[in-house]
């Protein structure tokens, strides 16, 4: 037995539905078949967020499994028949690659995963690398999918990961509306903790998309087993079938600490050090801007945009001076305007104190004090006390703002942006003994899916549809 790595991507398309992950979902269970072995979770990996051209959420798979040696070209034929079979080629935006690394992952591919989630990769370029890794490779139309394809393949070794259990349905019930109780997602943050994205302030479901996609719901979070837990207690109908991929969404992978404005390159993600050099306003359509001066007399604005709702509110009480440090994407200049900072969060560092002059009380009576007029004293203006050196004071004025981070509420969240208060397990943790299933995710126990439970899924999958018809 040896390893292979099999990356795809751009299979999906937005109106038409269809959702790479499931694609994967199918391929992992027809590898399965054929007696591939899969000793960890298969990878979703996000890319570069600032890209235009990119489908929904710009993520690939990589599935790595163990199989007979000589098994690359019967991995690939499986792949691509699947492809065939399920991608949306009819959508000019879905470009389909595969990609098959056989072997331990080449470290050129670990570069190119790096540079597809901070920059711009040509197609050319990423097949290029492929070539010179000896990957097997199969592109469809324009080929793009085929950058995906294979830095999902690199994404080998992130150094941080959160987990995603995603459930199916049936790919071809293109409805928006999915049979999830929503209520029984409600409390699921509170029993898993370790799980977020679940819903949001006013009780909306997150986790469930509204697209024509074969995804039903997917939980995210930091443990593997509290997220196929919390994933089991959904309560839903209709599940075809189930997958726990890890994940670099909410690490902050595409974010690369600058000192200065000079590093910023286009469509990149950044995180800086500045001060406020003009405060927030807001602009038509509720657009709030403010800018930033990097500490060598160069500003860039940095725009939060009406989407983000409350996050442009705790935003608006910088004032000049203040000191932040922002993390967010690099808009390219355009039509005349600048380029600028995309918004994802903020940490206020330090406040200027301000100072407002007030009258203080009299000394006699605490009565309140006026002015004489300019250059004078103050006098009391209910017993008339004056003394010649009662005379108005500074006193610091309460900011509406605290020093800490701002994030956006989770409706404005990206697939990689990493909330500040996210904290990731370096401790292993509890391996899931199945990272994939056919049928309904039964309950959990003990933090295991048996290999008997998945089977019992299989039959009772079978025995629903024995009913149905
Ligand atoms: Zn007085």
């Amino acid at each position: 037995m040896i390893e292979y790595h099999l990356g795809i991507d751009s299979t999906d398309s937005l109106k038409l539905g269809m959702c790479t992950t499931y694609l994967g979902a199918r391929i992992i269970e027809a590898l399965a078949g054929m007696g591939c072995e899969f000793e960890r979770s298969p990878d979703l990996v996000r890319l570069n967020p600032n890209i235009p051209w990119k489908t929904r959420g710009n993520g690939a798979v990589c599935i790595r499994m163990m199989h007979a040696e000589g098994g690359a070209e019967e991995i690939m034929r499986v792949a691509q028949g699947l492809t065939d079979k399920l991608s949306v080629l009819e959508d000019e935006q879905a470009n389909p690659g595969i990609a098959l690394v056989t072997g331990s992952v080449p470290e050129e591919l670990k570069d190119l995963y790096i540079k597809a989630v901070h920059e711009v990769v040509e197609i050319e370029y990423a097949i290029s690398v492929g070539e010179l890794c000896g990957a097997l490779m199969k592109g469809y139309k324009n080929r793009r999918g085929l950058i995906g394809a294979l830095s999902a393949i690199g994404a080998m070794d992130m150094p941080n990961w959160t987990w995603e259990t995603m459930a199916y349905r049936d790919p071809y019930s293109r409805t928006r509306e999915r049979m999830v109780d929503p209520s029984s997602i409600a409390s699921l943050s509170l029993r898993y903790p370790s799980t977020f994205f679940n819903i949001d302030g006013s009780g909306k479901p997150l986790c469930i998309p509204h697209s024509p996609c074969p995804v039903m719901f997917g939980i995210r979070g930091t443990d593997a087993v509290d997220s196929l837990k919390a994933a089991s207690e959904v309560a839903c109908s209709g599940m075809e079938r189930w997958v726990l991929w890890r994940t670099n969404q909410h690490t902050d992978a595409h974010i690369e600490t600058v000192e200065n404005i000079d590093y910023l390159k286009e469509l990149s993600s950044v995180r800086m050090k500045g001060g406020v050099a003009r405060r927030p306003s807001y602009h038509p359509g509720g657009h709030l801007s403010f800018s930033l001066e990097d500490g060598r007399n160069h500003t860039i604005d940095c725009w939060a945009y009406e989407p983000t709702k409350d996050f442009r509110k705790r935003l608006r009480g910088l004032i000049e001076g203040d000191v932040v440090e922002v993390w967010g994407g690099i808009r390219a200049e355009e039509d005349g305007m600048p380029a600028c900072i995309n918004l994802e969060k903020v940490l206020v560092i330090e406040l200027v104190q301000l100072m407002k002059r007030t009258n203080p009380h009299c000394p006699e009576c605490k009565g309140p004090t006026e002015s004489m007029g300019r250059g004078q004293s103050l006098r009391c203006k209910a017993c008339g006390f004056r003394n010649g050196t009662l005379h108005p004071v500074l006193r610091p004025v309460e900011r509406d703002l605290c020093t800490g981070f701002i994030d956006p509420p989770e409706v404005a969240w990206r697939h990689l942006y990493r909330p500040s208060w996210l904290e990731f397990s370096k401790e292993p943790t509890k391996t899931p003994a199945s990272f994939w299933g056919r049928g309904p995710l039964s309950p959990i126990t003990g933090g295991m899916i048996s290999v008997r439970s998945e089977r019992s899924n299989r039959e009772q999958g079978v025995k629903k549809r024995g009913l149905n018809a």
